[in-house]
């Protein structure tokens, strides 16, 4: 049973509970280990077209301070203050700011803009796409893992392969392409190298692509590899707290893994599942 679930949002950005539900909601799941990850504040510049940011800075302090509360629970859940960092290349000093505001327990880097696109809000925006442009939007994406992965600046890989969210066939055919294999390797390999984990999550198989992220090549690809693994709901309500843990862990064990690992304090440790 996996008992870890590093990813999860809540009332402060577009989540729709309070730290406090999504504790009571881990519990009930007998979660060891709930990690709290709101996302990041991020530059004016990258926008989605429904935003949350004047909301989340608003109320950022007072998230941290709930996290905070709950680290001194006594129904023993290890409970960690996390952050979903946007990881966007030319933003360096202002991600190492907000890196460095709070004593976060870890950092999960995700990807959801190239350049100021913030790909992951509207089917519409792939739809419109031709192949080629798609393939293209593919590439500049693992070209962000990888510079995320060198960066330094988190300890896991969030949702690996989420740039498939509205494109699922399309991304399956390109992966079949030597070179494409080859980019996400390299990238996997900046990965393991830094000393990141990768997470499995399960918002995937609540998205248009319906699949885990990662899918079925990169899991043999990070397997091979030995990069270490974590598990996330990215749980945006307490009803999708640890939502498809049993699928996840079956997943993973195909793949021949049979722990996870959290970070405390930037500390990695190791668990069974
Ligand atoms: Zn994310
Ligand atoms: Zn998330």
């Amino acid at each position: 049973m996996i008992r870890i679930d590093l990813h999860t949002h809540t009332n402060h950005s577009h989540g729709n509970d309070s730290v406090t539900a999504m504790f009571a909601q881990a519990k009930e799941k007998k979660l060891e280990v709930l990690g709290y990850s709101e996302h990041s504040p991020r530059p004016l510049a990258y926008a989605y077209a429904h935003e949350y940011r004047d909301h989340l800075a608003a109320t950022f302090k007072e998230y941290i301070h709930s996290v905070q509360a709950l680290k001194k629970n006594d129904a023993g859940v290890t409970v960690l203050l996390g952050l979903e960092l946007d990881y966007l290349p030319k933003e360096k000093e202002f991600m190492n700011e907000a890196r460095a505001a709070w004593p976060f327990d870890y950092i999960i880097g995700g990807i959801h803009f190239l350049d100021k696109w913030g790909f992951d809000a509207k089917s519409s925006d792939w739809s419109a796409l031709s192949l080629q442009e798609s393939f293209a939007h593919y590439e500049h994406y693992f070209h962000v893992v990888h510079s995320l992965a060198e960066s330094g600046m988190a300890n896991i890989l969030a949702h690996p392969d989420i740039i498939k969210i509205f494109s699922v066939n399309r991304f399956h055919t390109w992966l079949k392409q030597s070179s494409s294999l080859e980019l996400v390797r390299m990238a996997l390999n900046a990965v393991k190298r830094n000393g990141l984990a990768m997470e499995i999550s399960s918002a995937g198989l609540r998205k248009p692509c319906e699949e885990i992220y990662p899918g079925p090549e990169i899991m043999s690809i990070a397997a091979e590899i030995g990069i270490p693994i974590t598990f996330g709901s990215d749980a945006h309500s307490a009803d999708t707290v640890a939502w498809g843990f049993d699928e996840l862990a079956d997943y993973a064990r195909k793949y021949g893994y049979a722990s996870s690992v959290f970070f405390q304090n930037g500390v990695m440790h190791e668990r069974t599942f």
